[in-house]
């Protein structure tokens, strides 16, 4: 079987050993997803009964994923890498894929995005392997909505792995929330609270248009300013003055609060749909069975598992990448008319 040939055409492409593309972006954070398959069913992410699970054969093993790690971080720039799923504190191999992607040279930061279900007690494993850093997601600290919105009562779990991974050194401890309307819409204070509280950094997420169910609508979302105004109804909040970059996260300094380290405690908010910041975005992503993909929305993927198994060498799986990415477009476009939901839900993508 020979080498599939790869997709998009790289015309004017520089010659460049980076993932940039033709808007001048360069991306070096690689997202992988570990796995398709999840322990919760949130509801903004997956329908009651799951999903089509991608097939066991389609799925990169755990030496296939370090190579493509190991690849993105030699020979294509990459400087971070983030292990997401579906969830993937399920993947029995994480820790050997942690300890391998730490002990690369250059050494990548390495951060998990996680439901936080069996972190309580995987976090010193992962923090021995060299993990950085862990993001929880955690949408409500109300048992009963926890349940309702998760369609699982596992909020100790949640509570349990977020302690877990502050006490294994896993920090800062950030949380994601995502907030939907009449049913954890009222609680963003109550959140910050808790943050602060705990000494974890809070971040909230625009719902997005990435739903398997295909329900997410823009005029009943919640968005950034009303997530602001509901936070500024308790709390002083001052403009972050540090460096933005390419984090998508916009920051605010909340007044009169400090985090573990003695510094400023900080909220985030993750304005993805009302203030795109594509312009700035610095990511490239890897399925769960070998795709590449340049954005969250991209309607495209360019398949590295097929090249891989094929035979194809490190520098080919390198240029395949290269030019998966120049086609990577200027913006995600969920307000053009013509935008269209990628096929792919955000638990097979990678969040
Ligand atoms: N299972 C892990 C978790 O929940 O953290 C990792 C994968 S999950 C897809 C990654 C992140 O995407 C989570 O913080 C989740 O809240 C967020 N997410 C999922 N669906 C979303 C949507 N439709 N809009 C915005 N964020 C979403
Ligand atoms: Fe699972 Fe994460 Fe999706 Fe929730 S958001 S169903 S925890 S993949």
């Amino acid at each position: 079987m020979g080498i599939p040939p790869s997709a998009p055409v790289s015309v004017g492409r520089p010659n460049d050993d980076r993932l940039v593309d033709r808007f001048g972006r360069a991306a070096t954070d690689l997202r992988v997803s570990l796995t398709d398959r999840c322990n919760l069913r949130c509801t903004y992410c997956m329908p009651a009964e799951g999903l089509a699970w991608l097939p066991q054969r389609n799925l990169l093993d755990d030496e296939e994923i370090i190579r493509l790690v190991r690849i993105a971080v030699r020979r294509l720039g990459v400087t971070e890498v983030r292990f997401t799923g579906g969830e993937p504190l399920i993947r029995p191999g994480l820790p050997a894929i942690v300890a391998a992607v730490a002990a690369l040279e250059p050494r990548p930061t390495l951060s998990l995005t996680t439901n936080g279900i069996g972190l309580a007690r995987m976090a010193r494993t992962l923090r021995d392997a060299g993990l950085d850093r862990v993001n929880v997601s955690l949408d409500t600290i109300d048992r009963e909505r926890f349940t309702r919105l998760t369609r699982r009562d596992r909020l100790d779990d949640v509570l349990a792995g977020l302690a877990g991974a502050a006490e294994a050194g896993l920090t800062p401890v950030k949380i994601n929330s995502v907030l939907m309307r009449d049913v954890n819409s009222d609680e963003a204070p109550a959140l910050l609270r808790f943050a602060l509280a705990h000494g974890y950094q809070l971040r909230f997420i625009e719902q997005m248009p990435l739903d398997a169910q295909h329900a997410w609508d823009r005029s009943s979302m919640i968005t950034a300013e009303e997530i602001l105004t509901a936070l500024r109804a308790e709390f002083t909040l001052h403009p972050d003055p540090a460096e933005r970059g390419g984090a998508p996260a916009e920051t605010w300094l909340v007044e009169g609060a400090t985090d573990p380290s003695g510094g400023p405690a900080k909220v985030g908010v993750i304005a993805s749909v009302t203030r795109p910041f594509c312009g700035d975005c610095d990511r490239t992503r890897l399925t769960a069975d070998g795709q590449v993909r340049a954005c969250l929305f991209a309607t495209e993927e360019s398949d590295l598992r097929g090249a891989l198994r094929a035979g194809a060498d490190d520098e080919e799986i390198a240029r395949r990448w290269r030019v998966a990415m120049w086609g990577k477009r200027a913006g995600h476009g969920i307000d053009d008319p013509s935008f269209l939901q990628p096929a792919r839900p955000m638990s097979a993508i990678g969040g």
